[in-house]
């Protein structure tokens, strides 16, 4: 199941980072994930949540951008918009469209709880 290790991968890069920057906790973690990128986003957050037990990512919870896919299409040239899985020039119905997003696949945010004293408050990062 590739969800697991693309949860490792993401628990992985936001404890290091959290870790960099001195922060107690992670309270959340923005993905954005193009809709043809091939990820079950209920399996990811499973996992993540599974993988964050007992870790800096606790309690972070994850917040997942579903991204479109678009696209141009490579015989009449029309844009294509997807609906799910699914891209198709409106126009002539080919299948062969030119990808602009929809693959996406990367951490866009996270949000962290400092470390200090007395007050706790929340920044983003970057
Ligand atoms: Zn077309």
């Amino acid at each position: 199941m590739h969800e697991s290790s693309m949860a490792i991968s993401i628990q992985g890069i936001v404890a290091d980072e959290a870790q960099k920057a001195h922060v107690s906790a992670v309270t959340s973690v923005c993905l954005c994930i193009g809709d043809l990128a091939g990820v079950e986003a209920t399996t990811l957050t499973a996992c993540f949540e599974m993988l964050s037990e007992g870790t800096i990512t606790d309690k972070a919870q994850l917040i997942i951008k579903r991204i479109p896919a678009t696209g141009t299409c490579t015989v009449c040239g029309t844009a294509a918009i997807g609906r799910g899985r699914m891209l198709r020039c409106p126009s002539c119905k080919t299948g062969s469209v030119k990808l602009a997003t929809g693959r996406e696949f990367y951490v866009e945010s996270i949000e962290v709880e400092k470390l200090e004293k007395g007050d706790e408050h929340v920044e983003s990062y970057p």
